[in-house]
């Protein structure tokens, strides 16, 4: 088929019926290991020479086809699955630092992110410097000869701003940086950042991806568009390999070298491989993936109207609503909807948003996002607790805000919910 479009790859790309038993859903392939055709298939897999699965902790058929599938949604060349969101900005990072390198990151990020680059990091040495995610400008301000990436989510949390990621891949261009797009709550449907000028896309599969809040997945998508031997900032895939007779990844692999760096060098020896049933697991998700986007943006644009007029808010930030400051960047980067992850200001502040948690019924309290179902999470009380309040608030996790992930039930059941417990807030 030429040129198929976003919903059949979403259900038919990177799988075929089983070559040996016609099986048409992908099987979960669950076998640590691989038999070899014999001494010298053994040896041509191990040196790179030829593609094949030798162990689960490396490659595996169901990842296989989770990685070619998420590969044709992003438009990239290649893509690597792997056991969390974390763990894919763990290789990312692993393949390009060196200890004592720098990278330049937005200051609006998911909690976990501000943890593993301001705190984890450091123990490698890799030294994270924050930039104003409205201002360009601070970007490039924050570039030393140190720096080897920009890292910004497509849209942020947790209040669901919309980037402008054009502006920030001329920045990265300019300086031959790759940028790097956390692209979990936008999904591929919502927006493509490769096609806007990023380098690199990261996901947690674990929201919206796979979508029932079932699975932990991440996954790496290597455009394929960055010149990795421009120059020698980048050894690991423009210098030699010991460990694989002395072969060039970018040389040999061109515009899927990044996928390989982070299989053959971060997977391999740091380890965090998805299980073949996760993948299976997110591969079912992925198949719905348009529909259920579409269903938490309408449902999300309808209950943000209705928090705007309701007296016991104060403020509503959804890039969905006409008058938001981040509307025309939305009908840019994610025309098709501002995705399903909002926060909104409750006039009573931290005690009000800690009542109006506990009182909700439909509504899950707790830490994630991108489920079918809605859920709820007040930050300041639990994601962002451990920011310091000023890095609370230029994360968008200030005392009064609350953070929704709207599901795709009924959207009169979550409104009824939402209005029974801001009633006891
Ligand atoms: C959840 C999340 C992550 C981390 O992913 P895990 O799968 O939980 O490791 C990274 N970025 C964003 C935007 C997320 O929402």
């Amino acid at each position: 088929m030429t040129d198929p479009k976003f919903e059949t790859l979403a259900i038919h790309a990177g799988a075929q019926p089983d070559p040996s038993t016609g099986a048409r859903a992908t099987p979960i392939y669950q076998t640590t290991s691989f038999v070899f055709d014999g001494v010298d298939h053994a040896a041509s897999l191990f040196g790179l020479q030829q593609f094949g699965n030798i162990y689960t902790r490396i490659m595996n058929p169901t990842q296989a086809v989770l990685e070619e599938r998420v590969a044709a949604l992003e438009g990239g060349t290649a893509a690597l699955a792997c056991a969390s969101g974390h763990a894919a900005q763990l290789l990312v990072f692993q393949a390009l630092m060196r200890p004592g390198d720098e990278f330049v990151a937005s200051t609006k990020l998911y909690g976990g992110s501000i943890n593993q680059f301001g705190h984890a990091f450091k123990s490698f040495d890799w030294r994270v410097k924050w930039a104003d995610p409205f201002d360009p400008g601070s970007f490039e301000a924050a570039i030393t000869e140190k720096t080897k990436a920009i890292f910004i989510e497509s849209i942020a949390n947790p209040g669901g701003v919309v980037m402008d990621i054009a502006a920030i891949a001329e920045v990265a261009q300019r300086h031959k940086l790759p940028l790097i797009v956390d692209n979990t709550m936008a999904t591929p449907y919502l927006c493509r950042p490769l096609e806007h000028g990023a380098d690199i896309v990261v996901h947690s599969l674990t929201k919206f991806m796979g979508g029932h809040g079932n699975s932990m997945g991440g996954v790496i998508v290597d455009g394929g568009s960055f010149d990795w031997s421009a120059d020698d900032r980048y050894p690991m895939l423009s210098e030699p390999r010991p460990e694989y007779n002395g072969i060039v990844l970018h040389e040999t692999f061109g515009n899927f070298a990044f996928a390989i760096a982070c299989r053959v060098l971060g997977l391999r020896d740091l380890g965090p491989a998805i299980s073949p049933f996760n993948a299976f697991m997110i591969l079912t998700g992925i198949e719905t993936l348009p529909l259920r986007m579409q269903r938490h943006c309408d449902n999300a644009l309808a209950v943000a109207k209705h928090l705007q007029g309701h007296d016991k808010v104060s403020w509503v930030s959804y890039a969905g609503l006409a008058d938001d400051p981040g509307h025309q960047r939305m009908q840019t980067y994610t025309p098709k909807g501002a995705g399903a992850v909002f926060t909104f200001g409750l006039k009573g502040g931290y005690d009000a948003g800690v009542k109006f948690v506990e009182a909700l019924e439909l509504f899950s309290h707790l830490a994630n996002i991108g489920d079918t179902r809605s859920l709820v999470i007040h930050p300041a009380s639990t994601t962002h607790k451990q920011l310091a309040d000023e890095q609370k608030i230029s994360a968008g996790a200030g005392p009064d805000v609350v953070r929704l992930s709207i599901g795709i039930e009924d959207v009169s059941d979550i409104i009824a919910d939402l209005d029974q417990a801001l009633a006891k807030a």
